[in-house]
């Protein structure tokens, strides 16, 4: 696995050559930056792989001479993961981070009843208990086969008929409640796991963005972990397709639990068609309708 950096921003054209030179300086080559000629601004996209050579460290350093030498302060910023073949082929596990590149795979919350509670009162991240089934548009599925909704995952009936033949393991089904057109509405199921991971090993991989300041003390908000990394000996006895993990993920305002698959499970999709083999986000495979699993890592 592979930690890539992006990032994004643009500057007058006139001090373009003193940007190359402050990258050049961190050992970092950039290309030439796109030139808007409206404005006369050059958009710099550059992706670096952090690694010993170039760690978040010196980019930390190198945003604060970009600041100090040149007034640059608005960068963005965005990781990828990149998973290597032998990541794939070695994962028994996989977490699922998309059912399609598209917004359609996400469906609104309308009215699903849960007690919230304040986990944090430094970054505001708010932990939620689901008191009622999922209140969700089933209309909204059409031919869709695996939806996420409020940090769950919801199954059509299709998919569950799939799961159920080929003897998919590990989860129960809550059927949700239907709100909204009901020409279309059609039957579908929260999917729950039945069994939760061991904790992931404390050498995952964790981020933060020196370019939004600090991260939380609560070591959630802020912080943008890596994959899940497991201890190989503590998932030897795992049975079953369907799993939650320990920690909490957040989406930036509530907290949950992501819910990882078996091989067997992803496998499953691709042989029906479902969706086509994704590796990364940005595989040309991941499509409106294709799901984007990412390996777990074992050490
Ligand atoms: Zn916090």
């Amino acid at each position: 696995m592979k930690v890539e950096l992006e990032n994004l921003f643009s500057t007058d054209e006139a001090i373009q050559d003193k940007v190359i030179k402050v990258f050049k300086r961190y050992g970092i080559f950039l290309c030439e930056p796109v030139i808007r000629e409206s404005s006369l601004k050059a958009s710099f996209n550059p992706i670096v792989t952090l690694n010993e050579d170039v760690t978040y460290e010196q980019m930390a350093s190198l945003y604060k001479s970009l600041k100090s030498e040149l007034g640059i302060v608005s960068i963005g910023e965005r990781f990828y993961f990149t998973f290597s073949d032998s990541d794939y082929e070695q994962a028994p596990l996989f977490t699922l981070n998309s059912t399609g590149n598209s917004t359609d795979m996400f469906l609104d919350d309308r009215g699903t009843l849960f007690s919230k509670s304040t986990y944090c009162d430094h970054c505001g991240l708010i932990e939620k208990e689901q008191l009622s089934p999922l209140v969700v548009d089933t209309s909204k599925f059409k031919d869709r086969y695996l939806l996420h909704a409020s940090g769950y995952w919801v199954a059509s009936e299709k998919l569950v008929t799939i799961m159920e033949q080929g003897n998919i393991e590990g989860y129960e089904l809550l059927e949700v409640i239907h709100q909204g057109e009901e020409d279309w509405k059609q039957p579908a199921y929260q999917l729950i796991p039945k069994q939760v991971l061991p904790a992931c090993s404390a050498d995952r991989v964790k981020l933060h963005f020196a370019t939004e300041g600090s991260p939380c003390r609560c070591g959630l908000g802020g912080i943008i972990n890596g994959p899940n990394l497991y201890e190989k000996n503590n998932l030897a006895d795992l049975t079953g397709d369907v799993f939650q993990a320990a920690e909490w993920s957040h989406n930036g305002k509530y907290l949950y639990k992501k819910t990882l698959f078996s091989r067997k499970f992803r496998d499953l999709i691709i042989e029906n068609n479902i969706s086509l083999e994704v590796k990364g986000e940005k595989d040309a495979n991941f499509g409106p309708k294709d799901w984007l699993f990412d390996p777990i890592l074992l050490r």
